[in-house]
């Protein structure tokens, strides 16, 4: 797919997406629905809180873009809730309110900006964690507990009163010590959260997991409907736990503060929460949160964010409340985990090695604290597997510093005309057919021009097992690409010492001035350019990088069919019959022989005097000029890099003999950098010396030279 076509494409689903806002609203009001009834009646939930909470964040900014589709009925308007027939209603001595919830930072302080607004000061205010539990109500009668309920809806809740009665460190009676505090008689309605520690939660789950049955999701469903069985030996047999932060009716006790309120609670008994802070500024705020976000891991239990509270109740009255929660408290969510956002294209990459790669192009989101736009798709298996499709509203995950995943599509915010994917049937680099080898999952571009594959099969062609054109590295490599000279292993032979010379190392010296390659590393280049010319026909095919075809498999290969137009005469079944080369091997070896682009190639690199058969191998190759006489080698050979092994291999291929010991019958000595005592031997028998640069000098132009 090119460029343009890619972004029409774009445009068009987008648009398909997001025109008929109306029609979007009403598909995000059923989803939610939905979900939530998953979520509260049935502890099932099927997709996590941060995507749970990224739909309705679209449904209420929709919403609010376009008030002409108000709806008292919205989820938006209500507190998220379920009140079953299984048990008996309840009516709350007050309305359980949800929270409003800042999403990062900035929402945060813009809550606190409208509390420094409203009392034309900041007012002190109470930071608690934000329990990831189950809501519970419970009601005190002359200090005994009467009754506990669940949120439901905020107005009703259900009685779960037996079930209570079993979770530990919810007192039946309050103590002593706390009765002073309570202003008035009649019931006393406390709240807070019924959670699964997290142990308990695995432990709860992998014995479902052995019993063959399905486990909670996370430890919050875990916790409601452990609350919520039928029979109370459920409830009792799951470990769970509770913190209580909050009264109904304030004016039942004789506190002033939130503060207060926790340590009374504390005194009456309950389990309270230790990680509460009093604070008076914004900084203090931040501090809490970003604490509690380092923390989070560590605790026991699961949190979900942090909750601000004004602290004076009489402050919390002038403030009141909206319609769903209250204006002096703010819930601040954790950075999500998981999003939801618009898949807009599917763009396919080529890997270095020919891989096809499909990956997601979204709509920017902040999943964890860090944008997200793309993600890897791995290949297309996966997408169907997942029935991802261009248009789709997706989930996204990050989970901290781990790599970001597209988890799956939301199937009912579908567009209708969304199609299934499918790997385009060429290399969206260089237009060549692609290939899906038998059971493998990836499909591969195997053309041997694709600019994508280009620096990496470069590498390869010059690389030790292959060609060995010593100092041919990376850094030459890519910029003999950049600039456009070198496309394929057949420009390797089209380079001459001058043009090298001044390739452009991209770099600048102290003055400025552009680093070029320079004459000595372009005269030994070339110098090893020309020698690869005649390597074995086994290192050139394994340096073609046929997929399969590796250093043994050529070698197996060459072996019978010794030049390359005999294997390219070669069918299918006879490569497939050669020892070591199974019907894969064979498969790739005959479709890249044949595949045309490299067919090119092959055809420059012969014209270019590359010799790819094994007749000719070098040392019938070079003229004899070194026969009859002898060499011994010592010290390094700093500037060419060779090792001893390769000077002697290139002095044998020209006739000479190289032994290891010096005599009188040796006829030069060749000694590099820190020679040693057959240096001084050679002096002493009058032997003639030669240094590095006499030596190269023999290999280019096979004789020695004069002294
Ligand atoms: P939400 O359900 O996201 O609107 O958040 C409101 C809920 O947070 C309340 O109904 C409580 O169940 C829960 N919550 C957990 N910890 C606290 C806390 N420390 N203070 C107030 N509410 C809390």
């Amino acid at each position: 797919m090119t460029h343009e076509q890619g972004n029409l494409f774009d445009e068009k689903t987008l648009a398909e997406a997001t025109s008929d806002a109306g029609a979007r609203i009403e598909h995000l009001r059923r989803e939610i629905e939905h979900h939530s009834y998953l979520y509260y009646a049935k502890d099932a939930p099927e997709i996590s809180d941060g995507a749970f909470d990224s739909l309705m964040r679209e449904l209420r900014e929709l919403e609010a873009a376009h008030p002409e589709y108000y709806d008292a009925n919205s989820p938006t308007q209500r507190v998220g809730g379920y009140v079953g027939e299984q048990f008996a209603p309840v009516r709350h001595a007050s309305r359980m309110y949800s929270l409003d919830d800042a999403m990062d930072f900035g929402e945060l302080d813009a809550w606190i900006d409208r509390v420094e607004d409203f009392f034309g000061h900041l007012v002190p205010m109470v930071c608690e964690l934000k329990i990831d539990g189950s809501s519970i109500a419970l009601s005190y009668e002359d200090a005994r507990l009467v009754q506990a309920s669940t949120r439901g809806d905020g107005v009703t809740g259900e009685d779960v009163t037996a079930n209570l009665r079993t979770v530990k460190n919810v007192p039946l009676r309050l103590r002593e010590e706390a009765r002073d505090g309570i202003a008035t008689s009649g019931v006393l309605e406390l709240r807070g959260e019924v959670y699964m520690p997290k142990t308990s939660f695995e432990a709860l789950n992998a014995a479902a997991e052995a019993q063959g049955k399905q486990g909670f999701a996370n430890p919050r469903n875990a916790a409601a409907g452990s609350l919520r069985q039928k029979d109370p030996n459920v409830t009792a047999s799951r470990d769970l736990s509770s913190f209580l932060y909050a009264v109904a009716d304030e004016n039942m006790l004789t506190l002033e503060t939130q503060w207060e309120l926790l340590q009374w609670l504390h005194e009456a008994g309950f389990h309270v929460n230790p990680d509460v802070k009093r604070v008076t500024t914004r900084e203090e705020v931040h501090a809490f949160c970003e604490e509690a976000i380092k923390r989070r891991g560590s605790l026991p239990y699961e949190i979900d964010g942090v909750v601000v509270k004004v602290d004076s109740f009489a402050q919390q009255r002038e403030m009141g409340f909206t319609a769903r929660a209250p204006r002096w408290a703010i819930a601040f969510k954790f950075p999500p985990e998981e999003k939801t956002t618009l898949l807009k294209e599917i763009r396919v990459q080529v890997g270095r090695t020919g891989k096809l790669t499909p990956v997601a192009e979204m709509e920017p989101v902040v999943v964890a604290g860090s944008t997200v736009a793309r993600a890897t798709l791995h290949n297309e298996d996966e997408i169907l597997r997942k029935d991802l499709r261009v248009g789709d509203t997706v989930i996204v995950r990050k989970a901290g510093d781990v790599i970001p995943e597209v988890l799956r599509p939301v199937l009912s915010l579908r567009p209708e005309d969304a199609e299934v994917w499918h790997m385009p049937a060429t290399c969206p680099s260089c237009g060549n057919p692609v290939i899906r080898e038998e059971g493998e999952a990836d499909y591969r571009c195997i053309s041997i021009d694709c600019p994508a594959q280009a620096l990496e099969r470069l590498l390869h062609w010059a690389s030790r097992g292959a060609m060995d054109i010593d100092g041919m590295g990376e850094e030459i490599v890519a910029r003999l690409v950049e600039s456009g000279r070198v496309a394929d292993v057949a420009d390797y032979y089209t380079l001459d010492e001058f043009e090298l010379s001044q390739l452009d190392m991209g770099r600048a010296n102290k003055k400025g001035e552009a680093i070029r390659l320079g004459e000595t590393v372009a005269k030994k280049l070339v110098a090893a350019i020309d020698t690869s010319r005649h390597r074995t026909f086994a290192r050139a095919l394994f340096g073609l990088g046929i997929r399969h075809v590796g250093k043994t498999v050529a070698e197996s290969i060459t072996a019978v069919f010794p030049s390359i137009e005999a294997l390219c005469a070669a069918n299918e079944q006879d490569l497939a019959g050669i020892d070591g080369v199974g019907e894969k091997i064979a498969r790739s070896l005959y479709v890249f022989l044949h595949t045309p682009d490299n067919v090119a190639v092959i055809e420059r690199l012969q014209k270019q005097g590359v010799t790819l058969a094994d007749e000719v191998d070098t040392t019938q190759q070079l003229p004899q000029t070194l026969e009859g006489l002898s060499f011994v080698l010592t010290g390094s050979l700093v500037e060419s890099g060779m090792t001893r092994d390769e000077a002697g291999a290139e002095l044998k291929a020209r006739g000479a003999k190289v032994s290891s010991s010096v005599s009188k019958k040796t006829s030069y000595v060749i000694a590099g950098e820190a020679a040693g005592s057959k240096y001084d031997k050679a002096v002493a028998l009058g032997v003639p010396v030669l240094d590095e640069k006499a030596f190269l000098a023999i290999l280019e132009t096979g004789e020695v030279p004069e002294q």
